[in-house]
């Protein structure tokens, strides 16, 4: 079924009394960008807070580091993710787990035994979801130029019209501000979709998954309001007007120690 049972009658509970909105993606009015440039969803939903690394990567063109963060990022997309877009034959499981961890050497190795009970509760939910018939895809592109976007932009799974963004923290300071920056990526692909189809989207769903000490999964419901959806045209132009006028946002007054342009930022 993809969402845990008890996220589903959430979601009905939720749009029991319907939705309404005044943004929506078809109307060209509200979501008119303001500026040629056009950011994707993880520059306008990065942990930085002034937008700096954007500026460092579009103005500067200074290629952004790799660091055990974002590979831990990776890994943990790519072992929650595998069982959904694979033919989940039970002969198979085991060796696809073990050609990821393969792929990632030690970091992979040092989280082995949690990355193993994350895969597992993915086959569950991917297995669920195939006996249901529940439809979704993996990483859809989704057309997102109109709204002054990428031109494609992809949540990790859709489930219907449902956009499903994972998230992970290997702090646990990280967790409240990432599930918060992925409710902004969830409202850009509502936006998108309704742009693209003329389907209202008014509910998305964060993933959040700790692998600290013990795996963790919190699931997050989203209103897709008109309040999260100014939210998005906000940052998507100011992250335009940033790239558009290659002006220096400056540091903010903590910067994470998670982020890859640490080294650069404080030097
Ligand atoms: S170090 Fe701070 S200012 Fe620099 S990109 Fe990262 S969060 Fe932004």
């Amino acid at each position: 079924m993809v969402l845990p049972r008890w996220v589903w009658d959430y979601i009905k509970s939720v749009m029991e009394g319907g939705s309404y909105a005044d943004v929506r993606g078809w109307f060209r009015d509200a979501v008119a960008p303001r500026h040629l440039a056009r950011p994707t969803v993880s520059e306008i939903t990065s942990p930085c807070p002034t937008k700096r690394d954007v500026y460092l990567r579009r103005v500067s063109k200074v290629a952004m580091p790799d660091n055990d963060a974002l590979q831990m990022g990776r890994l943990i997309h790519e072992v929650f993710l595998t069982p959904f877009r694979i033919e989940p034959v039970f002969s198979k499981l085991d060796e696809y787990f073990e050609s990821i961890i393969n792929s990632y050497g030690e970091l992979a190795i040092k989280y082995k035994g949690s990355l193993y009970e994350l895969y597992r509760h993915a086959v569950a939910f991917a297995l669920q979801a195939r006996e249901e018939n529940i439809p979704y895809s993996v990483e859809p592109l989704i057309p997102a130029s109109s709204i002054g976007l990428s031109d494609f932009i992809k949540p990790d799974i859709l489930l219907g019209f449902i956009p499903i963004e994972v998230v992970s923290s290997i702090q646990p300071s990280d967790d409240v501000s990432n599930i918060g920056r992925k409710e902004l990526a969830v409202a850009a692909y509502a936006l998108a979709i309704e742009t693209w189809i003329g389907h209202p989207v008014d509910i998305g769903v964060v993933l959040h998954i700790s692998l600290n000490s013990i795996v963790k999964l919190t699931w997050r419901v989203v209103r897709i309001d008109d309040t999260l959806r100014r939210a998005v045209l906000d940052a998507r132009d100011n992250v335009a007007r940033i790239v558009e006028t290659g002006e220096d946002p400056g540091l903010p007054q903590s910067c994470p120690r998670t982020c890859p342009f640490y080294g650069v930022c404080h030097a």
